[in-house]
């Protein structure tokens, strides 16, 4: 029997009001390709509440934001709280994206933060977590993922079984380059294994360079519980493509 999946769409800072209305219209007409799947759909944040009124009533697909700031950090010049997202309607919120760790300096503890701040306001994170090139080469690919799930291993059951974590390789995202398929499913089994340790169960979805080509074969792993799509949800098209096969 096929399992259900997630696939996440993750826009990133793409579109415009024009060809995110035009994504999510192509989506609403092809949502019968959506059976087995589940969307989460995350714009950038000015356009989460169009996409909450485009997607209303369909239950199948829920509106995520690709990040917040945490209620209890000093500031928020700019940014956007759980409380905020939650008021809109927003469900899951993307956390710790790696372009976030590179460019923002976001580490740990800081995401730790934002993820408490998630989970108290009642959002679904998705948390992302991957090694570098440099890591991986060194063969230090389990290491740095058992840190960036350290924080994460405290959280209740409720909490715990409500989480999303995106193994997203820091080398693959936005790349080509898709990992291949059995470094893909020891990560999962490994990050399954983190969790089952303290009797919890989470969902893990594979994100970096995802495509039409390459799903089929991710798929063939039972253990992956669905997919992150960068580029290729920039076209409904190929978003609802991935959709059908997932
Ligand atoms: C991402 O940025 O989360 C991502 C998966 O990007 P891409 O599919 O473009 O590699």
């Amino acid at each position: 029997m096929n399992k259900h999946r997630l696939v996440i769409a993750n826009l990133k800072m793409n579109g415009s009001r024009k060809s995110v209305r035009a994504i999510s219209q192509f989506i609403i007409q092809n949502k019968s390709r959506l059976s087995l799947v589940d969307l989460i759909f995350c714009p950038s944040d000015i356009y989460l509440e169009r996409c909450i009124d485009d997607f209303q009533g369909i239950d199948t697909i829920q509106v995520g934001a690709q990040d917040l700031w945490s209620d209890n950090l000093f500031g928020g010049t700019g940014d956007t709280s759980a409380e905020m997202l939650v008021d809109l309607g927003v469900s899951y919120v993307i956390i710790g994206h790696s372009e976030r760790r590179k460019v923002h300096q976001e580490n740990d503890p800081l995401i730790a933060k934002k993820l408490e701040s998630a989970v108290a306001r009642g959002l679904t994170p998705i948390l992302c977590i991957g090694e570098t090139q440099e890591e991986r080469i060194k063969g230090d690919t389990l290491k740095v993922l058992a840190r960036q799930l350290k924080g994460l291993l405290n959280f209740t059951e409720s909490v715990a079984s409500k989480l999303i974590i995106a193994y997203e390789p820091v080398w693959a995202v936005g790349s080509s380059k898709c990992a291949p398929l059995n470094e893909v499913n020891s990560v999962i089994q490994f990050i399954k294994g983190q969790f089952r340790q303290s009797r919890r169960e989470v969902n893990v979805v594979y994100g970096g360079s995802v495509s039409e080509t390459n799903l089929i074969q991710l798929m063939s792993l039972q253990a992956l519980d669905g997919v992150i799509v960068g580029r290729a949800s920039l076209s409904g098209d190929r978003l609802m493509e991935i959709c059908r096969l997932s």
